[in-house]
């Protein structure tokens, strides 16, 4: 659907399938791994106490935008004709068009959403510092309100802790609280950030996609740092909301096992071996199978719920880390 009419039609479909109440449940579950970056800022062993205080203040100003707008825009003056796909598309375009003409010499309004509330993506802007979760992605098989906890934190809470942690990778480390590009990081920590990213930069470029086409480490740092830190945030948040509570196995695994499988279907995909050529070269984005087991061999918590020994593929020593 085109962006404006998504905007224009996206209300009706929210309203039907997210509402109010998906939008707490999303929001609990984004301060539940907000509140997971908090505890493992303040955990890094390899920050010094300046620079983990800036930290810490861009984390709390994190704006959320989540499922849909608190203001809805006003549609009611573009005209939408069933039958007329070509008309409504020319009329959506123009509506669009003039609001945004319209923001000339205004202040910005910060609350405004660039994506379409059935959008089915998600991200972090660092101009705004803002993480963004239209009513889209917040559906089977991201978020299923019938499964357990393990099962949504495997999936829509590693997207979601994805997001916020682009705010402090290589380029989101950039900009501060406000979203103004300022170097908060002292020279020391910020060393310490660049041989913990290289790492991944390393890691990365072993793999090889197709033939012996190797990922660029460096083309895909900032989304892979994001994946590490994400799935990582997103396991601490659910160890925290099930802290005290016994678990059942469910379908023979236990939830650590669960957290993971989820998280590995999210990222099931099958292309032909040209186009794997191509992205390997131009897409900031790991494959799934490496967006997958590139952040799983870095984690201890995989390794013990599958019960990995040192030596086998999924374990790489040392492990990279940087959130
Ligand atoms: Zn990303």
């Amino acid at each position: 659907m085109d962006g404006d009419l998504g905007y224009a039609l996206g209300r009706k479909f929210v309203d039907e399938t997210f509402g109010a109440e998906g939008k707490a449940r999303t929001l609990k579950m984004v301060q539940q791994i907000e509140q997971a970056l908090n505890s493992d800022i303040h955990s890094l062993s390899w920050m010094t106490p300046a620079t983990r205080q800036q930290a810490l203040a861009k984390l709390q100003a994190v704006a959320n935008k989540i499922g849909y707008p608190d203001k809805w825009r006003d549609y009611s003056a573009l005209k939408i004709v069933r039958g007329d796909a070509v008309g409504n598309d020319e009329r959506a375009t123009e509506f669009e068009r003039r609001r945004r003409l319209d923001q000339i010499g205004k202040a910005v309004d910060r609350s405004d959403w660039r994506m379409t509330p059935p959008t089915v993506n998600a991200g972090y802007s660092p101009l705004e510092n803002s993480i963004n979760f239209p009513a889209g992605i917040l559906q089977p098989p991201l978020y299923d309100n019938r499964m357990d906890a393990a099962v949504n934190f495997g999936a829509g809470g590693s997207a979601i802790g994805h997001e916020l942690t682009h705010g402090f990778d290589d380029e989101g480390r950039k900009f501060d609280s406000q979203g103004n590009l300022t170097d908060w990081w002292t020279q020391e920590d910020a060393q310490e950030f660049e041989k913990r990213v290289d790492c991944f930069v390393q890691e990365y470029s072993s793999f090889t996609p197709v033939d012996n086409v190797h990922l660029n480490g460096k083309l895909t740092l900032g989304e892979n740092t994001a994946d590490n830190g994400g799935l990582r945030l997103a396991f601490m948040a659910l160890m925290q909301s099930l802290e005290g509570h016994t678990q059942p196995k469910i379908d023979g695994f236990t939830p650590e096992q669960r957290f993971f499988l989820a998280y590995g279907q999210t990222w099931c995909e099958n292309m032909r071996p040209e186009e794997a050529r191509l992205r390997a070269q131009t897409d900031p984005h790991s494959p799934g199978r490496f967006r997958v087991n590139g952040v799983l061999q870095n984690m201890p918590e995989f390794q013990q719920a599958f019960s990995c020994q040192v030596g086998q593929p999924m374990v790489r020593i040392p492990p990279c880390r940087v959130w």
